[in-house]
């Protein structure tokens, strides 16, 4: 049985001075939350801008959750103005970060050689990558969703190797459902979950698995029942709902 990850993407929101509220409250719901599950390990994570990892780290330390980024340079140290390397984040006791996010990929032209080289970087400075894998909604109409998938898992394969999944994470995140309220089905998640499994499973039956695999995309209280019900679903990666305590909460306890 695979222990289930919720991991928070705030994208860029958050004020120096409400993130506190927020990430106190959470704190605690999850508190109450753990204390009651007994035997279910669920791990819950936030994403915070750069900026807030000073404050997610001071409220969070000491709690049952984790932080990280959402982004990280795939150089370790240099002439990279703008850049923020693995180790700085390591210096704030991130534990996860996002690599290929669907929003660096078509916003910021990563391509799949980029992403391969930021999960590199995130694991040279002892980061766990969250790798964002996932179709537009031309693709998926087009019939080459698998085929999107294959090549964005085989990119990273390729550059970083199959051991490199044992210290990883995949999110699948369709992209016509990321912040427009669509949600794949049940069916449609789990369909795309059990390929990407199948993939890993190609390298070595135990990675597959082992791999933790996330579905993101317009998740809410009212379909993530349904959504976390599937077998080859671990979790979550959840960017609305987590700005609002109460959704996160729920969200994670059905986790
Ligand atoms: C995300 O940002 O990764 C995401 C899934 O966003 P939302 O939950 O808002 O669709």
């Amino acid at each position: 049985m695979r222990n289930k990850l919720v991991v928070g993407n705030w994208k860029m929101h958050g004020r120096l001075a409400t993130n506190p509220g927020l990430l106190d409250a959470i704190r605690s719901g999850i508190s109450t939350q753990t204390a009651k599950s007994a035997g279910v390990v669920v791990q819950v994570a936030l994403c915070l801008p750069y900026p807030y990892l000073a404050q997610a780290r001071q409220s969070l330390e000491g709690s049952s959750m984790a932080w990280g980024a959402q982004d990280v340079s795939e150089h370790d140290q240099g002439a990279w103005t703008g850049e923020v390397s693995g180790s700085m984040l390591a210096d704030f006791c991130c534990r996860y970060v996002l690599v290929g996010h669907s929003e660096r990929r078509s916003f910021f032209a990563e391509t799949d050689a980029i992403v391969a080289a930021k999960f590199a970087a995130a694991q040279r400075a002892g980061l766990i990558p969250i790798l964002c894998v996932g179709e537009t909604l031309v693709e998926r109409e087009a019939g080459v969703t698998h085929d999107v998938i294959t090549r964005q898992l085989d990119a990273v394969l390729a550059v970083n190797g199959s051991a490199a999944f044992v210290r990883a994470v995949v999110a699948y995140e369709p992209v016509w459902a990321i912040g427009t309220g669509k949600t794949a089905t049940p069916a449609q998640a789990q369909e795309v979950h059990a390929a990407i499994r199948g993939r890993l499973a190609r390298e070595s039956a135990d990675l597959g698995n082992r791999l933790q695999i996330l579905y993101g995309g317009s998740v809410k209280p009212s379909n993530v029942a349904d959504i976390f019900s599937q077998p080859d679903i671990d979790g979550g990666l959840i960017g609305g709902a987590s700005l609002v305590a109460v959704d996160f909460l729920a969200i994670c306890a059905a986790a």
